[in-house]
């Protein structure tokens, strides 16, 4: 890992320092093959429901030995994280941008519940697009019939 960051020219976080997200969403890309797996026409699944990112288990860090994936900083004694279903646990910081991005835990992609809100965001633009066409082809007949 540390042949890595030197390779790229980066530095672990020091203390206070917060984490560049776009950098380590990069990396966590790379490092857990989804970089490769999305190929080029495909995306990440939809970001998580924001009710369920919003009402996510928390804990209080118990050993200091903990270490947040995201950033890859220890975790301090008492810092409270926040946990998804798979019981990865993260900083808050760190994985409520990610899931506002996909709803697919970074490291065992354990998929949380998302809004279907684009799709049906989607539908509906269809739906009106199709009455539009409807609409338009009742006039023309009309008119020109
Ligand atoms: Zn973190
Ligand atoms: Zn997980």
């Amino acid at each position: 890992m540390s042949d890595y960051f030197q390779e790229m020219g980066w530095q672990p976080l020091g203390e206070g320092q917060t984490p560049n997200q776009l950098l380590h969403f990069a990396r966590l890309l790379r490092d857990f093959g989804m970089w490769e797996e999305l190929g080029q026409n495909q995306r990440l699944p939809p970001a998580a429901s924001r009710q369920v990112v919003e009402n996510l288990e928390e804990k209080t860090v118990t050993c200091k030995d903990d270490k947040c994936p995201v950033c890859l900083k220890m975790c301090s004694l008492g810092e409270t994280v926040k946990v998804l279903p798979c019981k990865h646990f993260f900083h808050p910081e760190c994985i409520l941008p990610w899931l506002h991005r996909t709803n697919s835990c970074p490291l065992c992609r354990h998929e949380l519940p998302r809004d279907d809100e684009d799709y049906e965001m989607y539908r509906k633009e269809k739906l009106r697009a199709k009455q539009r066409e409807d609409e338009i082809e009742t006039l023309h007949n009309s008119m020109f019939s």
